[in-house]
């Protein structure tokens, strides 16, 4: 395929409903897209990747947000564990697990846990040093793909007390570490999220750690760091992946009610000629066209390696995904009983887009994030 949305296009078909209802994606088209290198499409070309910049990359995650979310969903968990395998592995890392990431291997990033979801510095999952493996022990909640993934990076606490010798300094200092664990590895434990109110076919699933013991070479970078970089850097990926998957899922719903309300017709007329209905459609069009500019803007932050990527990272995030639920609710309206059916692209984009206000940190969060950049301070 020359064109990847086309390929997508074909791929999907009409199939995300059957597959939302089914709360599963098919597995050979999930390796299909991830051997061809479009899971995580923005890894560099030199390590099997696309290369794609965030802009171009930011397309083409909409153009998959507006056929099926949980597909988009497993894209963004994919391109957020290479992200942090990129950004924190060394070449020898680099080398080993990125192909598989660009060769048909799936992958999930865990940072939550029942006590740790806006507040990660709640982390308690223990990543301990003994001899020339790492043994890690707790609890990842809600991640997204494990249900699919044989690469699992997980973020822990570190406790060095088992270095050894000239090892000592290999996994050492600092907090928090990133580990990629293989999902078959003995003691990893995943189970489904069971019925999630929307991306339902996602593979959300709880991964349980209980004496997984991995090659300390596993550890990202060798070495631990402060837990708020090694987050923060992982978690910006995500964002970016999500803002630009609800431009999807916006474009999706303005689509769908600018048909309905140029063909269905009440009290005479098509809907879209009663002034109340119009307005619907041009709330709509403006939350997709100012989702569209904030995420233009931040990917070319991200491609320019502009400072202020960060927080344009979070300002993307946050205005698509509140303008996703708002607009796919206001879409809802629009067809009324027509997309009040499970299933109908509208009625799976309001369950899917809600959950959107949620993750890679909430509304709330972001809020704060920018808040504390207006104050000059981290964010
Ligand atoms: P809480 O942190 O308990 O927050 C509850 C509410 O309180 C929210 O509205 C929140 O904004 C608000 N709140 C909390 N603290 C503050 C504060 N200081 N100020 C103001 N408001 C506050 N995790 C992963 O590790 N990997 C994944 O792939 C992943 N995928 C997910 C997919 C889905 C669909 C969902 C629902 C979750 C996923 N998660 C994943 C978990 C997700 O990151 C957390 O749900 C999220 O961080 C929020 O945490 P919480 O649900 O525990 O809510």
């Amino acid at each position: 395929w020359e064109d990847p949305s086309a390929m997508v296009t074909a791929l999907v078909a009409d199939e995300a409903d059957a597959w939302d209802r089914a709360g599963l994606l098919p597995v050979p088209l999930l390796r299909e897209l991830g051997a061809a290198g479009w899971l995580c499409a923005q890894v560099p070309v030199v390590s099997g990747g696309r290369g794609l910049s965030s802009a171009a990359a930011g397309e083409f995650t909409a153009h998959v947000g507006s056929l099926c979310s949980s597909l988009r969903s497993v894209m963004t968990s994919q391109g957020m564990a290479a992200w942090t395998i990129e950004r924190f592995g060394t070449a020898e890392q680099r080398a080993a697990f990125l192909p598989r990431l660009t060769g048909g291997g799936l992958a999930a990033a865990g940072f939550s846990e029942r006590a740790a979801g806006s507040d990660l510095s709640a982390m308690t999952t223990r990543v301990r040093r003994d001899g020339d493996s790492v043994v890690l022990d707790g609890h990842k909640v809600w991640v997204t793909a494990a249900h699919y993934a044989d690469l699992l990076v997980l973020f822990g606490r570190y406790d060095g007390s088992g270095d050894r010798g000239e090892d000592a300094g290999a996994v050492g200092g600092g907090e928090a570490v990133a580990v990629v664990v293989p999902a078959d590895t003995p003691g990893v434990r995943v189970t489904r999220v069971a019925d999630p109110l929307g991306c339902r076919a996602a593979g959300h699933a709880d991964v349980a750690l209980d004496a997984v013991r991995v090659p300390a070479g596993h550890v990202l970078g060798g070495s631990s760091l402060p837990l708020p970089l090694l987050v923060t850097t992982a978690l910006a990926y995500g964002r970016m992946s999500v803002a630009w998957g609800c431009v999807g899922i916006l474009r999706g719903c303005l689509t769908a009610a600018t048909r309905h309300a140029a063909t269905r017709e009440q009290f005479g007329v098509p809907l879209g000629e009663h002034q109340l209905v119009a307005r619907h459609l041009a709330e709509l069009y403006v939350a997709e066209q100012t989702a569209t500019r904030v995420c233009e803007h931040a990917s070319r932050c991200w491609d320019d390696g502009s400072p202020e990527q960060v927080v344009a990272t979070v300002l993307a995030k946050h205005v698509s995904a509140g303008n996703a639920a708002r607009g796919a609710a206001t879409a809802v309206q629009v067809l009324a009983s027509a997309a009040a059916r499970d299933g109908h692209v509208v009625a799976r984009a309001h369950r899917d887009a809600k959950l959107m206000e949620i993750i890679e940190g909430s509304n709330e969060m972001c809020q704060l994030m920018l808040a504390r950049h207006l104050l000059g301070r981290t964010v």
